[in-house]
Order: structure tokens, then C-alpha cells, then sequence
């Protein structure tokens, strides 16, 4: 029988064997309702287009697949479910472009990806695949927007938007990247005044920001969404006028306020009109004309010359009580903060340029450390200097940080000031003007307004639609089927109209972790038992570039569900890694420079194995790596010395006297390298100590023994060749079914050799460190040397030049 086994690796017929016997035999699927050690391995679901697999998504998808499958072999109940985010504007594009109705897409380019996903050999279990189109999904995502509506956290609001014109519809804050739309980088994002629907997810904003503080996420992951909430501690002050209005302006520092030495409004403020004097009229309402004509995008886009005319207005400073002018310019907008600032020019680079233009007074309230206050004021350029406040009277000579406080508390005392807690996060516009989507499910009679759909009457099914061209009018285009859109009101049996806009794609990828355990379940959005069982997802793997759009919504929407009382978790993912990206021969992979990687032609002439293990190779799964075609060969070469070794020693049994010791401290010290690479999805160097084992395998004598432990780590690797192995062992069940081998700590110990630490070229320490340890740990371990802490602490270390098992400099 094992002899009837090609003597040669060919990697596609294993492949084609194992994956038709893991279908027969259920070995990827799992128990989940009779799960004991419950391990949901997440993976961002794919957008399925129709050039297929995208080599993105599968080193993706494939350093998931490791990690699930390291954990199943450690004994986790691993839950592997995918599903497709098959909604939204790049679909619907896409069959703009090509003609055919998304309908009639989607479903192919959905069986060519199983097509694909299966070939790679990933440990899915389908019978819990999603896909955000069906309606049986999307029903419990207008659920959703149901019960965020009976809370009040989905409201329908005029306010100024982002429109992209290439795209026809509006766009969430998030979606903009520099003033371009995300999907358009080529085109400038305009403002318009629409009504849309908001989700007020401004409201989760501190819990947004203070849960982050104990996620378990990539560093930069965290770092990416705490930036985007942008908590800034400040204060609102008043600046009256002797007409009796009153003027607040927010500011991030108030201590500077002694340095406000005019006040500028939006041309929009409210109070403009009020405040102008006779004599300014006529050029207010000229400039208040052009700035209307500017799209706000222009306004935003800080570079211009500053422009702005004086109304003619005073207004009393509250620090000094002195009168300052009153200013209207386009660089302030009314859609931030309070539509009005205070201009401190001798501390903010803007308010300088335009100072300096008007000829305005320019006062320095902080002085750097070491500098009096008339050194302060003989500075060329503004800046905020971390010092002392000058030229404000009664604070002179206290640290900025302290007089913020000092200042702001005093004017709350006099009711001219208020500590503010801002934050840059702005409400979730959902709704889009677009076709490929789920209808909002809400309807509007003229008697009763606003009626949300009833539960009963979900899901509201997406009409076919075969013209469903997006236009410019900001109306959706199911507004043009009329017998869809006319609709007897469910409060008063009127005749009423459905709303015509969908919801965006970001709110479908908001909730699907919680849907594949209750995939099934047609009455409940998601079981409770299951939903108790397995969530919150234990380990969640993807990109960055979703850390403020997906992350951040379904982080929102776990929040305001467990608010609701249908969950009793608030933090849908405790553990986050972010992967990093490949590209290719050092550029960026793109269809214009036509170097995109299709997965397809190297998996048939390398097989999945090969492949999988080749991309995990290039560089530190989190930080991504260069595709060269040169290197494949290399992992190739790799696995058909480990087969091989198997045909030729799979076996033997343990030869007399346990056979070669120094080849049994080798296999301890890989398989606790492995392990401890694995874990921390360090899978390249993983790949590198099977490697050096191999070839240490190949020089001695090797038996099963020496063997078996190798092909079990290589099974999350490389599962289709692991498991061909296994079987040659005399197994007859699956090496997904073997337990992940066990290290003698004795017989592990590394090798220890000894660095020479220096610290500026000079030599300040010898550091005892096992050989391998890699730079990061080095520098840890020498700087930890109290020798070297001497020369290197309260330093931020400029270059540290390291030389494995031998030297680590510090240049500081
Ligand atoms: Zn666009
Ligand atoms: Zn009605």
C-alpha cells in the first residue's frame, strides 16, 4: 500500500488527495455546541471580486490559517468560519463596467473564491459561510439599524457631508483620505448640505478611547484608532462684546489666552450679521459672497494665502479684559468646533501668517526654559515652547501645563469659561445614495413622519433593478422604482414612501463575527447559548488599513448592542494583530504597474503547500514582506528533503540506544523555537529552525522518532504535505488530530554564547545570551546591564549596530 507511493514529492496530487478526504471526512468542521476548549480564529472576510484571489488575501488568510491550526493542535476547539462582504460601491462598480447585474455576479465570483479558498487549503468549516447579500444576513442587518433607531443612536440630520463625484453618493469622514475618496484617489471630496443618516457613535467616544487602553491589539493598530477618536482636553471661552453677545470660541490651550490678540469667525457665524458695523458692511457680506461660492474642501486644504476682512467689531479679551478686533475668514469653518477662534499669533503658525499680513499685534505669553519675556517676544517664528508663561499677569512664571488649569478654572468662576473634553471622531454617516446595498428600513407618511419598518416585515428585500446607475441628484436610484418605492404606511395604512438610501458596506462587516456561530438560524439574529459560548473572538488577524473604518464601527456596534441588552460583552475583539503587506521586487503591488501576484498559476505549478509556506518565508508575518519569484524554489527544495527523509526513515523505529543525542537536542531546541515563533506568529523564523533541523537531519542518522515531531509542526504550515506524511507514519487518522509536540526544557537549553555590549563604540559589557537571540531581545538584554544603563538611561538610542552572537552597539 505505502509502497505503491510515488517515490517523488508531487505536490498536486497530495494536495488533490487531502483536500477530497478532509471533505469526506469533516475535518475541518467543529462542534460548536459541544466545544470545550472554544477557539475562534477570525479572519477579515473578503470582498469577492471577479480577477479572483487576490495574493493579499491569501497571505492574509493563509497566517490565520497557521495560527488556527497551531491552536488546534495544542488542543483548542478551533472555529474557523468565512463569508463574503459581497455589498457595496466596488461590487456595484464593477458591474457597471462590465454590464452584467450584481446579482448575477456576485454568486459566480462567491464559487470561483470557495474554488480558490479550498485549492489553498485552508481549514474552513463552510457549513457557517455568510454572505452579506443574502437576504437571510442582511434582514438582521436592518435589524440592527432597527434597534439603533428605537435608541435614539441612528438619527437622520442635515449636515454638511462628504460627496464624491466620481462615486456619486456621500462618504463617511473615514472614507476620506487627505480630502480624496478612498476608492478615488484622483478625486477631490466635495461638501454638501444633505439630510443623512447619522450613527451616533460620538456618544461611545470615551469608552472607544479608554477600552484601547487594555486591548491586547497591535501597537499600531492602537495607536492608528486612538489618533483618529483624537481626545484633545480644552476649554470653551468667552469673549463678550459691548453689545452684549457672546462669543465662544473652543481652544486646546487655554493658557496662551493672555496671546489672543483678535477673534476670527466663520463667514457663516450666526452673529456676523449682528456684530458688523456700518462702515464694514459692504465688504463682510462681499467676502461672506465669495466664501459661499468655495467648495469647503478648498477652504479645508490649508495651503492658501489667508484672506479676511474686520467687521468693524470689539470684543473684550477675558484674561486681559482689553478690546480685541473681530474678524471674519474662510479658514474657519463653522462645521468645527464653534464656528469661531481665538487668534493667538505669537504661539499658532496661521494665526501668524494672517496677523502678520493684517498688521495685527503678535504677543509671546510663553517663554522657552531659560528665556525672560523679552527674549520671547524677539522670536521670528511662532511656536509653543514647553516653558513658563511671560506677559500674563498673575500667572507669570508657572509651567504651561499648570496655568491651562489655573486659567480655565478662573474663568469658569466667572462664568467666562468652561474645561472641555473634544474629541476629532465625528458621527457615522450610513446612509449611501446607491443601489448595492440594504435598504434602510424606514418609511415616510406624511401624517405619521418617520415610521420604522416593522421587525415583522423584515428583511425589505433589494428590488431587482436592472438601470441602477448611480446620479448626481444625491437621490438613490431606487427612488426610480416606483411599485417599490410607494408603500402603504405600517402606523396609518396611508400611502407612504420607503426610504431610497442604503446602508453602507462598513455597517454588513460591523456585525458578521457575531452571525457565523448562528449562521443557521433563521429566527434569531444570534443564538444566545452559541453567542455565550463563543465570543468574543478569542484571536483576530488583519489589516491596518481597517483600524479606523471596520475596526472601529464594530467595536461601536458591540458597544451599543450590549447597551441594548442582546449581548453581555462590549469589546468584540480582546486580541488583535495586524499583518503586515508583500509587495513585489520592492514595489507596490497595483493592475497599472502590472506586477500583481495571481496566486492561481503559482499554486498550480507549486502546489498550495509550497506556496503557503513561501509567503509566511518572505519577512515577520507583521510586517509583511518582497514577493521574488527567485525564492520559491528554495521552500520547494525545503519540503522534498523532508519527504525524503520520511520515505526513506518513516519506518524505523527508535534505533538501539535512543539513537543520536546531539540530533535529540536539536529536535528539543526546534520544536521549542517553533513553538514559541509560532505563538507569537513569528512563522518565518519558525520556517528558518525547521530548516536548520532538516539539514541537520540530512548529515546524521534520523529516524521516526526524530521525524514525526517535524511533520506535526509543519502541518498548520504546509497541511496537505503534513498530513501525506503522517500517513506514510502508519497513521490512519488526520495529523490535525495529533497533539503539537512537547519540548524537554533540559534538553532545549540553547547554546549560549557571549555578546560584547558597547555603548558609543566603547566596550561596557559581556551579556551570556542564547545564540540566535535576535536584535530586538539583545538590545534588551544589554541595555538591562547595569554597566550600560549608566551610559544609555533617559537616552533615546539614535543607531544600534548588531552583529547575531557577537555584537550590540548602542550609539546614543
Ligand atoms: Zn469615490
Ligand atoms: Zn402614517
Amino acid at each position: 500500500m505505502h509502497d505503491a507511493q510515488p517515490a517523488v514529492y508531487d505536490p498536486q496530487a497530495v494536495e488533490r488527495k487531502w483536500q477530497a478526504r478532509w471533505e469526506e471526512r469533516g475535518t475541518h468542521r467543529v462542534d460548536l455546541a459541544g466545544a470545550r476548549r472554544p477557539f475562534y480564529n477570525l479572519m477579515m472576510f473578503p470582498y469577492p471580486s471577479a480577477e479572483g484571489l487576490h495574493v493579499g488575501n491569501l497571505y492574509a488568510f493563509t497566517g490565520v490559517d497557521i495560527f488556527g491550526r497551531y491552536q488546534r493542535l495544542r488542543g483548542g476547539d478551533v472555529f474557523q468560519p468565512l463569508g463574503f462582504d459581497a455589498f457595496g460601491i466596488h461590487s456595484e462598480n464593477y458591474a457597471l463596467k462590465v454590464g452584467v447585474h450584481p446579482a448575477e455576479l456576485i454568486p459566480r465570483n462567491i464559487e470561483n473564491f470557495r474554488t480558490q479558498l479550498r485549492r489553498a487549503g485552508l481549514m474552513v468549516d463552510w457549513r457557517y459561510a455568510v454572505s452579506t447579500t443574502d437576504p437571510a444576513y442582511y434582514k438582521w442587518t436592518q435589524w440592527i439599524f432597527l434597534q439603533l433607531h428605537k435608541a435614539g443612536l441612528a438619527v437622520k440630520k442635515r449636515a454638511a457631508v462628504n460627496w464624491c463625484p466620481a462615486c456619486k453618493t456621500v462618504l463617511a469622514n473615514e472614507q476620506v483620505v487627505g480630502g480624496y475618496c478612498e476608492r478615488h484617489p484622483d478625486t477631490l471630496v466635495e461638501q454638501r448640505t444633505l439630510d443623512q443618516w447619522f450613527f451616533t457613535i460620538t456618544r461611545y467616544a470615551a469608552k472607544l478611547l479608554d477600552n484601547l487602553a487594555t486591548a491586547d491589539w497591535s501597537h499600531s493598530t492602537r495607536t492608528l484608532q486612538t489618533n483618529w477618536i483624537g481626545r484633545s482636553e480644552g476649554a470653551d471661552l468667552v469673549f463678550e462684546t459691548p453689545g452684549g453677545h457672546r462669543i465662544t470660541v473652543f481652544t486646546t490651550r487655554p493658557d496662551t489666552l493672555f496671546g489672543a490678540t483678535y477673534v476670527v469667525l466663520a463667514p457663516e457665524h450666526p452673529l456676523v450679521d449682528a456684530l458688523t458695523t456700518t462702515e464694514c458692511r459692504a465688504d463682510v457680506n462681499a467676502y461672506r459672497r465669495k466664501a459661499a461660492a468655495m467648495d469647503v474642501v478648498t477652504r479645508r486644504v490649508g495651503e492658501k494665502e489667508k484672506t479676511g476682512v474686520f467687521t468693524g467689531a470689539y470684543a473684550r479679551n477675558p484674561a486681559t479684559g482689553g478690546s480685541i478686533p473681530i474678524w471674519i475668514a474662510d479658514y474657519v469653518l463653522m462645521e468645527y468646533g464653534t464656528g469661531a477662534i481665538m487668534a493667538v499669533p505669537g504661539h499658532d503658525e496661521r494665526d501668524f501668517e494672517f496677523a502678520t499680513k493684517f498688521v495685527l499685534p503678535i504677543v509671546r505669553v510663553i517663554a522657552a526654559p531659560g528665556q525672560d519675556a523679552a527674549a520671547a517676544m524677539t522670536r521670528a517664528e511662532p511656536e509653543i515652547p514647553d516653558g513658563r508663561l511671560v506677559n500674563s499677569p498673575g500667572y507669570d512664571g508657572m509651567p504651561w501645563a499648570e496655568a491651562k488649569r489655573a486659567i480655565t478654572t478662573a474663568l469658569e468662576a466667572k462664568q467666562l469659561g468652561t474645561a472641555v473634553v473634544n474629541y476629532r471622531l465625528h458621527d457615522w454617516c450610513i446612509s449611501r445614495q446607491r443601489y448595492w446595498g440594504p435598504p434602510i428600513p424606514i418609511i415616510y407618511c406624511d401624517v405619521c413622519g418617520t415610521v420604522p419598518v416593522p421587525e415583522r416585515d423584515l428583511p425589505v428585500v433589494l428590488p431587482q433593478l436592472e438601470d441602477f446607475r448611480p446620479d448626481d441628484t444625491g437621490i438613490s436610484p431606487l427612488a426610480r422604482n416606483e411599485a417599490w418605492y410607494r408603500v402603504p404606511c405600517p402606523a396609518c395604512g396611508r400611502a407612504a414612501r420607503r426610504e431610497t438610501d442604503v446602508s453602507d458596506t462598513f455597517l454588513d462587516s460591523a456585525w458578521y463575527f457575531l452571525r457565523y456561530p448562528s449562521a443557521n438560524r433563521s429566527d434569531v439574529p444570534f443564538d444566545a447559548a452559541l453567542t455565550k459560548r463563543w465570543l468574543p473572538v478569542t484571536s483576530y488577524i488583519g489589516g491596518n488599513e481597517h483600524a479606523v473604518l471596520h475596526l472601529m464601527y464594530a467595536r461601536f456596534i458591540t458597544m451599543a448592542l450590549k447597551d441594548l441588552g442582546h449581548l453581555d460583552f462590549e469589546e468584540p475583539f480582546p486580541r488583535f494583530r495586524a499583518h503586515g503587506l508583500i509587495v513585489k521586487d520592492g514595489a507596490k503591488m497595483s493592475k497599472s504597474r502590472g506586477n500583481v501576484v495571481i496566486p492561481d498559476r503559482y499554486i498550480e505549478q507549486w502546489g498550495a503547500d509550497t506556496f503557503r509556506m513561501y509567503l509566511m518565508f518572505l519577512g515577520p508575518y507583521q510586517e509583511g514582506g518582497d514577493f521574488r519569484d527567485a525564492g520559491i524554489v528554495g521552500i520547494r527544495r525545503f519540503l522534498e528533503k523532508v519527504w525524503n527523509l520520511v520515505q526513506a526513515h518513516g519506518r524505523t523505529g527508535v534505533p538501539e540506544g535512543g539513537g543520536d543525542q546531539s540530533l535529540a537536542g536539536l529536535m528539543h531546541r526546534t520544536i521549542k523555537r517553533v513553538t514559541v515563533d509560532t505563538e507569537a506568529l513569528a512563522y518565518n523564523t519558525a520556517i528558518a529552525a525547521m530548516m536548520e533541523y532538516v539539514n541537520a537531519l540530512q548529515k546524521g542518522e534520523p529516524s521516526a522518532a526524530l521525524l514525526e515531531p517535524l511533520v506535526v509542526m509543519l502541518a498548520p504550515y504546509a497541511p496537505h504535505f503534513a498530513e501525506e506524511c503522517w500517513e506514510r507514519f502508519g497513521h490512519t487518522t488526520s495529523v490535525m488530530d495529533a497533539r503539537w509536540p512537547a519540548f524537554d526544557s533540559a534538553l532545549a537549553v540553547e547554546e549560549q554564547v557571549e555578546f560584547v555590549v558597547q555603548v558609543n563604540g566603547k566596550v561596557r559589557a559581556r551579556v551570556v545570551m542564547p545564540r540566535g537571540t535576535a536584535e530586538a531581545a539583545a538590545v534588551a538584554a544589554a541595555q538591562a546591564e547595569p554597566g550600560v544603563a549608566r551610559f544609555t538611561e533617559g537616552k533615546v538610542p539614535r543607531k544600534v549596530i548588531f552583529v547575531p552572537d557577537r555584537l550590540v552597539n548602542i550609539v546614543v
